[in-house]
């Protein structure tokens, strides 16, 4: 090429460009190279605290019908790692909340029913309880009984579910630094024995608070607790669409509580929106996108903290979907036209996001007991003994 040629060539290429930008309308502004060297370092390094939130029953459909009825919006779309997990259980291919639950808490795919015991009914140690034992804080928000399957799994070995009250003396063999969610009654006004959990609880260092109290008033004494429990119903707390609005407040105290633990550890959290699922099981859609509408601003919430900190690996998964909800033809966006193939759960891959560092493990396809590896291996633990 001729120095005249090439001049013009770089002209062109000049007023190409130029043209080019001046045509342009809107377009997202790409990131200097520098930040996605910074992002991709990032999502590849060791996260200090996790914080795991699990929407019970929420599939495609949940989260496609949430996100149009919130104005096609949500904040897993800040999520730069999307993957895909299977549910399935240890003996059925239609998991319950246990065993699910139990695959992500424990890594063991069990049978359902099961809490924190593999298919031998025998107690496998969840991430939960090991994140204990290695120092680290912990922490347990549900919008079901904090004894329910879902919580349940990360802190309690049971056979079945059902042992509620079982389930609930279970808090008492561990150091988890903060719980709330409801199930009052299985904690202090038991039917197999007159023991005062909550008593107990108190008496082992907690902090304990009810419904009784607004949560907004509890400052002070979460300021000055070393151990926080707070007991939001006698049984199941209401839907959202009730009047329930604890689950914001309470996960980002949580949050808080954890994090001025100051562990060298981290700590590890799970926050479920467990009421996605209910609104499936009762093929009601209402229901569902006024859960999924909580869910999105905690799972807001919680990644403008985690933004912030710098340290925090979040995750946003569903245990299963529930009642095959799908949005049908004829539907628009201000007016979804939905319908349910089951009341029960389904066998269909949920998704799974994550943010912060670690968590470019998650991409993929996977079973739901990766999830519990990941966790462990994004946490800089050394491999179990097989
Ligand atoms: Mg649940
Ligand atoms: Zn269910």
């Amino acid at each position: 090429m001729s120095i005249r040629n090439y001049t013009l060539s770089l002209i062109s290429f000049y007023l190409l460009c130029t043209g080019c930008n001046t045509t342009k309308t809107v377009e997202a502004p790409s990131l200097p190279a520098e930040n996605i060297h910074a992002i991709a370092e990032k999502i590849n390094s060791t996260p200090k605290n996790i914080i795991l939130l699990i929407g019970d029953g929420m599939g495609m459909g949940q989260i496609s019908a949430g996100t149009y009825a919130n104005g096609n919006t949500s904040n897993l779309e800040r999520f730069p790692i999307v993957g895909i997990q299977k549910p399935h259980s240890g003996a059925e291919l239609i998991t319950d909340s246990a065993a699910s639950a139990t695959a992500i808490a424990c890594g063991v795919k069990t049978y359902n029913r099961a809490i924190g015991v593999g298919l031998d009914s025998l107690p496998v140690r969840s991430i939960l309880e090991e994140a204990e034992m290695k120092g680290a804080a912990t922490g347990l928000v549900a919008t079901s009984t904090i004894v329910h399957a879902t919580p349940a799994s990360f802190i309690a070995h049971n056979k079945n579910r059902k042992k509620y009250e079982d389930i609930a003396e279970d808090f008492l063999n561990t150091e988890i630094d903060f719980f709330a969610g409801g199930g009052k009654k299985y904690f202090d006004r038991r039917e197999k024995d007159d023991r005062d959990l909550l008593q107990e609880l108190r008496a082992k260092g907690y902090t304990v608070s009810d419904y009784l109290t607004e949560f907004s008033e509890l400052h002070m004494s979460l300021e000055s607790a070393d151990k926080f429990a707070y007991l939001t119903a006698d049984d199941d707390p209401l839907p959202a669409y009730q009047g329930r609005d604890y689950l914001e407040p309470v996960s980002m105290a949580a949050v808080n509580f954890l994090s001025a633990k100051n562990k060298e550890a981290g700590f590890f959290l799970m926050i479920e929106s467990s009421q996605i699922d209910w609104g499936g099981h009762a093929n009601n859609s209402d229901y569902i996108i006024s859960e999924f509408k909580e869910f999105n601003r905690v799972i807001g919430k919680v990644l403008d903290w985690a933004e912030s900190d710098g340290e925090t690996l979040v995750i946003v998964t569903a245990d299963h979907e529930t009642g095959g909800y799908t949005i049908q033809h004829g539907s628009t966006m201000d007016e979804l036209i939905t319908t349910f193939t089951s009341t029960h759960h389904t066998g269909d891959f949920v998704p799974l996001f994550a943010f912060g560092p670690g968590s470019k493990a998650f991409s993929g396809l996977y079973e739901n007991t990766d999830i519990y590896h990941k966790m462990r291996k994004a946490f800089g633990w050394s491999e179990l003994k097989k």
